[in-house]
């Protein structure tokens, strides 16, 4: 059985991960809570993010920028005048639509960086209504996403502000403070997680297109000239992945298996792309998403965005089709020397071993924390007949409860309770007696909980308890002085379930 983007999320909604932001008023269009579930797995998440990207790594520092920043930002980065979709209006009911879905809809073909006139003539040739009352359409037109906001009491021509609509100007706007502070040379990254707002036409597919969403993403800054990349090792060039070229979408041909190195001879990207590319697309096999699922698409020259030179997508296969998960991009040094014309600033670093001033170039990976969150759910999902429940098979490392621990009679709460507060100064962990034993593990499973703890009678007398896998429902039986390590072990992946 297929499974649906509604079923994802009646089930979010059924279990606590995911909610419509302000249901009790009817709900917000593209807004989304989320609930005791979800805030655990979002977290999971980035934590598992930064402790790889930024804390493991010498060469990259955190930050965490405003959420609103000044109008002088977007100007410079051209968000105000290149940020924006197509939108087309119904004559008769008004509603407005994002016109490339409204066309991909009707015909079932891609549109990314469609132009407005072929926009209208396809429109016209193949006579697309409006879905909400089947009226005709106005030409379309041009729609800034970004959401302004009024700063301070008096209205004048600096006071409007804007919500970021990327994390990345925050890093490129700082850029210089950190090269002033944090004594980083050449190459290095600047990463940063957080919210980013876009003012999307119609939200869709639930938390996958938003108006409020976070990234997580490094903007990595490399000598200019410098081709080769020092990081990259035989397993970056040797990795396999399905790939869907820019060639292959022309011709409508399905994507192939191809490794990493020939990319790098085919000259569709430089060693640091190639490197970031894989280190990214690696890093979604390490949170448990699996790999026949994923796929790397080249960007077609007209949908690039206007900051970009190539571009990479690691897309996911959604029950709504191929779609973006990571964008990794060629920035070049677009963003610090728009940045340096707009402030009058320098952004130039000085190079010791040449004794030059340069201005960097820029490969910019970038992951959405919703898409992943999605993803992350997507993919685990299983519907298990025999068992007659969700089962959802997160990876314990991601997971957002790592234990449920039972008495398996309530005579034995207490000791079971004891248990219980033994372990959760480490783990995640719920303490459950409520129901049959059968209807405790069904839980279990729908909140993706990797390991079930029961004390029975037995445990009286040998000190151990039962542990039961929730993918195998296999059990083995631990001595309670030795769970600490082994449940540690477990969910590092260090050690069997014997
Ligand atoms: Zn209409």
């Amino acid at each position: 059985m297929t499974i649906t983007i509604e079923d994802i999320s009646t089930f979010c909604k059924k279990k606590g991960f995911v909610f419509q932001s302000a249901e009790i008023y009817g709900g917000s269009s593209g807004f989304f809570d989320y609930g005791p579930l979800g805030v655990e797995l979002k977290n999971n998440i980035k934590n598992h993010w930064w402790k790889r990207f930024v804390q493991s790594r010498p060469d990259v520092v955190g930050i965490d920028g405003s959420l609103i920043s000044n109008e002088k930002i977007w100007e410079a980065s051209g968000h105000l005048t290149g940020f924006s979709d197509l939108l087309v209006e119904c004559v008769k009911c008004g509603k407005n639509h994002r016109a490339d879905h409204l066309v991909e809809d009707a015909i079932k073909k891609p549109m990314d960086g469609i132009e407005a006139e072929e926009i209208n003539n396809l429109i016209k040739k193949h006579q697309i209504k409006c879905p909400n009352c089947k009226g005709d359409f106005k030409e379309s037109k041009s729609f800034n996403l970004m959401f302004p906001v009024q700063v301070g009491a008096d209205k004048t021509k600096d006071s409007t502000y804007y919500l970021r609509g990327e994390t990345a100007q925050m890093i490129f706007s700082i850029y210089k403070n950190i090269i002033d502070t944090a004594r980083v040379k050449l190459p290095f990254g600047i990463a940063q997680i957080g919210k980013a707002f876009r003012n999307e036409i119609s939200p869709r597919d639930f938390i996958f297109r938003v108006r409020e969403f976070e990234q997580m993403e490094i903007e990595f800054f490399i000598k200019p000239e410098e081709t080769k990349c020092q990081f990259l090792e035989s397993k970056h060039k040797n990795f396999k992945f399905n790939f869907l070229s820019e060639s292959n979408q022309n011709q409508n041909v399905e994507e192939k298996e191809v490794k990493m190195s020939d990319l790098i001879s085919d000259k569709l990207l430089g060693e640091w792309h190639a490197y970031w590319l894989t280190e990214s697309f690696q890093w979604f096999l390490d949170i448990g998403i699996k790999k026949e699922n994923l796929r790397i698409r080249q960007h077609m020259a007209d949908e690039l965005s206007h900051y970009s030179s190539v571009t990479f997508d690691i897309e996911y296969h959604y029950p709504f089709g191929w779609k973006e998960i990571h964008g990794n991009a060629n920035r070049g040094q677009f963003d610090l020397k728009q940045h340096m014309e707009h402030s009058k600033k320098s952004m130039e670093i000085h190079d010791q071993e040449t004794n030059t001033k340069m201005i960097p170039r820029v490969i910019e990976p970038s992951w959405g924390v919703e898409r992943t969150f999605l993803t992350a759910i997507i993919d685990s999902y299983v519907d298990d007949e025999k068992r007659g429940n969700i089962v959802l098979k997160l990876n314990p490392k991601i997971a957002p409860i790592k234990l449920a621990v039972f008495p398996l009679v309530n005579k034995l709460n207490d000791n079971a309770k004891e248990v219980y507060d033994l372990l959760k100064e480490d783990f995640v962990s719920t303490f459950d007696k409520g129901g049959s034993v059968g209807r405790r593990y069904a839980r279990a499973d729908e909140q993706g909980i990797p390991y079930c703890i029961t004390f029975d009678f037995d445990s009286l007398e040998d000190k151990s308890v039962t542990i039961r896998d929730r993918d195998t429902t296999e059990q083995i039986r631990v001595k309670i002085e030795d769970l600490t390590i082994k449940i540690s072990n477990l969910l590092k992946g260090t050690e069997k379930f014997e």
